[in-house]
């Protein structure tokens, strides 16, 4: 790392994705052809195939992945792979016999605002009749796949370029050409941006942590919008890529770091085509590549596709899964700021965070920090799912209410459904009952009602599904999605999951057992992930008390 400027790196996983797509399994030559390339140990790229969903499973001829994240769950039903199954005669995680078409259960596509929803190859089947669709030998390419796009905040701060009230690349070449890094530091300090991708971490505060490291440094841009119920990152990387890269090249200039990476999730194909060619137009008009406009700083920017982890989405997994490895978790510290890709300084920051970059430079930190409430400035974008009359990606001011995204903007459920709960931030945010919407758009707030803003996804979840069905859904998802670095999460996991499966025969003894492995994950977790679950299904546990726990009295 560092020692390759100036054009992109054939990377692991791409070469792990090229072997995949040849053979029905990654063979052994492919493995050590990998190995020698990269002068790594065949155990270690033999781990990081084993490591990553998209290398695990078989691939058939055709290869159709269906999505079971929480919006496809609800509107499913609770099944959300039975029809996709009965479509393709084959069950998910396997292939046919014949070797013709092969199924892979994901989490999660975000198309939530269309659910439920499948890739078949790498083209979006979205909506009712899913099963017909994947039958049928033409489906309509796409369908439902767009993102509806709302703005409900006084301006649009990070989706400016779709609402066409003003272009990419507008700030980048006075940044670059008169401008200095630690007045662009102070200019996002005065802004109060906070990181986007659940952690509220404030920006200006990890860039200066990671100038102060010796050179080389690094840039990334997390795109691995791993929540089920979240899809803003996804809209942005297709939508306004420039955006995002405007943003990604100011932060390489605000730590000056010369090298910037984009790390999308692989379900994602159309934003990881997206990213790439926005890269190549940033390249051809002269915003990247050596004294970028005349100036004395170099500039490139790296994709790189990631390949089916959740947990790859937390700034040290997803540094090693950008280099390759297992996406694992490590102990921090040091932190990415001081130890990063190859061991150098590097700043994470969310793809939301960054496309809100350039309006900050170009407007002022201060009128961007006079929107929002608090500490909290700024917009966010909130995601509302399928089940909503009107779903969609909105952008709001931090403190709205959740009952006016809900109601005024969401319009509700539709006519002869009720909700039931909702869920925010994710399968770890946690569940809200109907009662609770008064709460703000605030991560303190949220806090003290038990859950957490995570990403900004609100999943509507209606009365035709059971309490139990949703327990399930929620340890299906963390005993699947944990990376298993740590035993707490990786034995709690699959220890929830199978005191789940007694629910509703609850009884004292199984309600005290779960309450004890909550406590364990919560405080023996290495990272969010294990610690988060805990407070989710507590959350579940309150809204769904009756149902839950009436086995116990
Ligand atoms: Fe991995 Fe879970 Fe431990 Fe996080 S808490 S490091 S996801 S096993």
């Amino acid at each position: 790392w560092g020692q390759r400027f100036g054009h992109d790196e054939t990377d692991v996983l791409g070469q792990l994705h090229a072997a995949a797509g040849r053979h029905e399994r990654i063979s052994q030559d492919d493995l050590r052809g990998i190995a020698d390339e990269f002068r790594r140990p065949v155990a270690a790229v033999t781990g990081s195939a084993g490591f990553y969903a998209d290398f695990t499973g078989p691939r058939g001829a055709r290869h159709v992945r269906v999505c079971a994240g929480t919006s496809c769950f609800v509107s499913s039903g609770g099944s959300p792979t039975a029809a996709a199954e009965a479509a393709l005669g084959v069950r998910a995680g396997q292939a046919s016999a014949d070797g013709s078409v092969s199924l892979a259960e994901v989490r999660c596509l975000g198309c939530c605002h269309a659910s439920p929803a499948a890739l078949d190859g790498d083209t979006p089947v979205t909506g009712p009749g899913l099963g017909e669709k994947l039958r049928g030998d033409g489906h309509p390419a796409s369908s439902g796949a767009a993102v509806p796009f709302h703005v409900a905040s006084r301006t649009a701060v990070a989706l400016a370029g779709l609402t066409e009230v003003e272009g990419s690349w507008q700030v980048w070449p006075r940044v670059v050409s008169t401008g200095i890094p630690a007045s662009v530091r102070a200019e996002v300090a005065l802004a109060g941006l906070r990181g986007r991708g659940g952690a509220e971490f404030p920006v200006a505060d990890k860039w200066r942590a990671a100038s102060r490291g010796p050179a080389p440094r690094f840039v990334v841009a997390n795109g691995d919008e791993g929540d089920p119920g979240s899809f803003c990152d996804r809209l942005l990387m297709e939508s306004d890529p420039a955006r995002v890269l405007e943003g990604l090249a100011i932060a390489g200039f605000a730590i000056g770091a010369n090298r910037g990476v984009v790390f999308v999730r692989s379900e994602y194909p159309l934003a990881v085509v997206r990213m790439r060619e926005a890269v190549e137009t940033a390249r051809a008009a002269g915003h990247f590549g050596l004294g970028v406009h005349g100036s004395p700083f170099d500039f490139d920017v790296e994709v790189v596709q990631g390949a089916g982890s959740y947990v790859a989405g937390e700034e040290t997994a997803l540094l090693h899964a950008v280099q390759g490895f297992r996406g694992s978790v490590r102990p921090r510290p040091p932190y990415p700021t001081e130890s990063g890709l190859g061991g150098h300084p590097t700043a994470v920051n969310n793809v939301e965070t960054l496309a809100a970059v350039p309006w900050v430079l170009r407007h002022g930190g201060a009128a961007y920090a006079q929107l929002g409430s608090g500490v909290e400035t700024g917009t966010k974008l909130v995601c509302l799912s399928q089940r909503f009359r009107r779903p969609g990606v909105y952008e709001v001011e931090f403190g709205v209410p959740l009952r006016y995204l809900v109601e005024a903007l969401g319009g509700g459920l539709e006519d002869g459904y009720r909700l039931r709960a909702l869920q925010v931030g994710g399968p770890l945010g946690g569940f809200l009952s109907p009662d609770d919407l008064d709460v703000p758009l605030l991560a303190e707030a949220l806090a003290d009602a038990g859950v957490a803003l995570g990403h900004g996804s609100l999943v509507a979840v209606d009365d035709r599904i059971t309490a139990p069905e949703l327990l399930r859904h929620v340890w299906r998802f963390a005993d699947a999605e944990s990376c298993g670095a740590c035993t707490p999460c990786r034995v709690g996991t699959r220890r929830g999951r199978e005191l789940a499966e007694r629910f509703p025969t609850g009884s004292e003894q199984v309600l005290s057992q779960h309450e004890n492995l909550l406590d364990v994950m919560g405080v023996g977790s290495l990272c969010a992930f294990g610690r988060s679950v805990p407070g989710a299904v507590r959350s579940l546990l309150r809204v769904y008390r009756d149902e839950l726990c009436s086995g116990a009295r």
